[in-house]
């Protein structure tokens, strides 16, 4: 099929000048791969790509977007779906309706080849044949189905074990690392945290019901490779509480390779808290206090550091992109939890469950829970859900905690003092 205005059997390929500038360059062209589904594509999927590329230039040669919202979903389900349909029809009949199943991924991302193609032949027979693995928001991406076809769609994924995802004010689908299952850096299961937790608030996902949207994501050491810290409202990363491991042997294989200056370039000197220093004999020692476990020196020197053995997980809040306040990264609001057996997994399951439920009773409308903390104060934040202040609670490693360390208990008492005498004065005034 050519790019010229051909007139084919039953239909026109239409001309797309504005998008062929996009193919230009060395880079991956998502217009490529749009003109592959037309020209290569199941029959269906071929009609409903040329009216959507033809739609798409349309835009760019106006400057307009001509999609318009709507509401579509499945039965039993508030959400998910992201309806679009266009408001040139007339022109663009095979796109009119150009919807979006929105579907969790397994966690970890983790796939068979097999599973992969049925969700892909699932999405030809019933959609337009377009998937993104994976969206911003984690989801596998159907996009382009009608209206008529979402249910038969939502069925067929359904029958292989996939659910939808959450859109619009509600518990947003979830993202987790490869993990454990591929990753040596990690220090617990993430996978298990992942399914666990949204198991248990799946209905806050697929019946929404909260001010706004609230994510988890799941990080399986500070690498963070889901970007949980700042793109989740409830962070779970793992970390560790005992001593860096050193294979002094390997150390002196990477100082033979590399050399000494590569090493001191590379690894002391890039150590924010300088906890590193080599010694003559080329062997590493760290000062572990010192320590902030982010992950550098082990990055570069894989084979001799990992992890500590005490492993777990430090949770952070209120993470997002812009909005009424700016970007947020999540604030440390566990510094350390152990997560291995079944009831470290269940008080993590009603951990999450009460931040939801704070979040679900105090937040505002299009409000995300960092700027809910932001609103009300750190404080009223830990007192409702009853966390005792910590130390470790850092906004910054080492420079800004929350509490000062060297008189904490001094601190801490303080603080108690102001909030029963605010809560007398209150119960007074009252
Ligand atoms: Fe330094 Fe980070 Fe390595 Fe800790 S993990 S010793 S802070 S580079």
């Amino acid at each position: 099929m050519k790019d010229d205005d051909v007139q084919d059997a039953d239909r026109k390929i239409h001309p797309t000048p504005q998008l062929d500038q996009l193919e230009d360059g060395p880079w991956p062209s998502f217009v490529t791969g749009l003109k592959r589904l037309r020209d290569e594509g199941a029959p269906n999927n071929q009609k409903m790509m040329n009216d959507l590329l033809g739609q798409l230039n349309h835009s760019y040669e106006n400057r307009t977007g001509y999609w318009k919202g709507g509401t579509v979903s499945v039965f039993g389900y508030g959400g998910g779906i992201i309806p679009r349909f266009s408001e040139v029809a007339d022109k663009f009949p095979e796109s009119k309706e150009f919807h979006t199943l929105r579907v969790m991924p397994p966690a970890g991302y983790h796939y068979t080849t097999d599973i992969l193609r049925q969700l892909c032949d699932i999405w030809e027979r019933h959609g337009s044949g377009l998937v993104a693995f994976h969206g911003q928001s984690g989801d596998i991406m159907f996009q382009g189905c009608t209206s008529e076809n979402t249910q038969k769609a939502f069925d067929e994924f359904n029958e292989i074990g996939f659910d939808l995802g959450g859109a619009g004010p509600a518990l947003r689908t979830s993202m987790s690392c490869v993990g454990h299952a591929r990753c040596e850096q990690s220090c617990y299961d993430e996978v298990r945290a992942h399914r666990s937790i949204i198991n248990k608030l799946l209905d806050e996902m697929h019946r929404p019901a909260l001010p706004y949207k609230f994510k988890f994501k799941f990080s399986g050491c500070a690498n963070d490779c889901v970007n949980a810290i700042h793109r989740a409202d409830f962070a779970v990363i793992g970390t560790w509480r005992d001593d860096i491991k050193i294979d002094q042997e390997k150390v002196k294989e990477h100082i033979k390779e590399k050399g000494r200056r590569y090493t001191t370039d590379t690894v002391l000197k890039m150590c924010p808290t300088r906890a590193i220093s080599l010694n003559d004999d080329d062997t590493l020692e760290i000062d572990n206090k010192s320590c902030v476990r982010c992950m550098h020196c082990i990055n570069v020197m894989t084979k001799a550091l990992s992890p500590g053995d005490d492993r777990g997980v430090s949770i952070m809040i209120g993470g997002k992109r812009a909005l009424k306040i700016g970007d947020l990264m999540g604030i440390m609001i566990k510094p350390f939890m152990k997560l291995e057996t079944d009831e470290d997994f269940e008080e993590l399951e009603d951990f999450a469950e009460r931040v939801v439920e704070f979040f679900a009773d105090n937040a505002l409308e299009h409000e995300r829970v960092g700027e809910t903390i932001d609103r009300i104060g750190l404080p009223a934040f830990l007192e409702a859900l009853e966390i005792d202040v910590d130390p470790n609670m850092v906004n910054h490693p080492r420079t800004s905690c929350y509490v000062r360390t060297d008189d904490f208990d001094e601190e801490a008492a303080k603080w108690f003092e102001r909030k029963a005498a605010e809560k007398s004065a209150g119960a007074a005034a009252e």
